[in-house]
C-alpha cells in the first residue's frame, strides 16, 4: 500500500484519479473520506462565540449562559493537552453530555476527562487516549507489525496521547495518569 500523504485527488474519470500534484493513479475502487463540518447556523444566530465549533468553559456552558454544547460541536479548554480542543468521538460525547446536563440543572462540574475513542480496522483494533495535534517525538514500545504496542506522542517530553495495539490495561493506566496528572 502506497500512501500520498499531503496530496489530494482534484477528478476521477472513469478508473482514473488525478493527483493535485499531478500524478494519475489508475483505480478499481474508490472509498471517498470527506470528512465532517459543524453546523454552527443555528449557535451563530443566536449570537454565541464560535471558534471552529461553540466555543464553551471548563463548564461546557457556551458565551451565552445557559446555553451549553457538548459533543462534536464544543470545543473545550481541555487542561491536559493546554489548548481548546474539539474532538469527534463517541466516547467524548456521551462523557460531556452527562456534565452538560447537570450543569444545566445548577451543578458547577468541570468537564476534565481524558479525551478517548477505540476504532476497529478488521483484526487490528486501535485504541487512542489523550490529544495530540502536534507531537515532537513517538516512543513505540513493542511491535507496531506484530499487532502489540503502545506509541506515546511527546511533547517537550510531555506524553500528549497514547495509541496502542492489543495493549488494553497499559491504555488504560495511560488514561488515568493524564487523569491524575502523573503524564
Ligand atoms: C462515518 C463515521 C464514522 C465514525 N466512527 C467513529 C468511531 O469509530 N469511533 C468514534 O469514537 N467515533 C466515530 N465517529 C464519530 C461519532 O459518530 C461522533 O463523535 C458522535 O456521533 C458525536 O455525537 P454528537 O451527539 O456530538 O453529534 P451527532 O451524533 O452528530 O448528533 C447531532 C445531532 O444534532 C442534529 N442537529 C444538527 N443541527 C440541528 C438543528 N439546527 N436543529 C436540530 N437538530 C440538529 C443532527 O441531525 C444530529 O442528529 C464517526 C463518525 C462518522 C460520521
Amino acid at each position: 500500500m502506497i500512501f500520498h500523504l499531503g496530496d489530494t485527488v482534484t477528478a476521477i474519470e472513469g478508473k482514473t484519479a488525478t493527483l493535485k500534484s499531478g500524478g494519475t493513479l489508475e483505480t478499481d475502487l474508490v472509498v471517498v473520506g470527506i470528512g465532517v463540518r459543524p453546523r454552527l447556523a443555528l449557535a451563530e444566530g443566536a449570537g454565541i462565540k464560535l471558534d471552529r465549533g461553540v466555543a464553551v468553559n471548563q463548564f461546557l456552558e457556551s458565551s451565552v449562559p445557559g446555553i451549553f454544547a457538548a459533543g462534536d460541536i464544543a470545543r473545550w479548554p481541555d487542561p491536559h493537552s493546554r489548548e481548546n480542543i474539539r474532538v469527534e468521538h463517541w466516547v467524548v460525547a456521551e462523557r460531556q453530555g452527562q456534565p452538560a446536563a447537570r450543569n444545566m440543572l445548577g451543578a458547577r462540574e468541570v468537564f476534565d476527562a481524558v479525551p478517548f475513542f477505540w476504532s476497529q480496522h478488521y483484526d487490528v483494533p486501535i485504541n487512542y487516549v489523550g490529544h495530540a495535534e502536534a507531537w515532537d517525538e513517538i516512543a513505540i514500545d513493542g511491535d507496531v507489525a506484530g499487532k502489540d504496542c503502545l506509541l506515546r506522542y511527546k511533547s517537550k517530553g510531555r506524553v500528549l496521547a497514547v495509541a496502542s495495539i492489543y495493549r488494553d490495561l497499559a491504555s488504560l493506566q495511560a488514561e488515568l495518569a493524564m487523569e491524575q496528572g502523573r503524564e
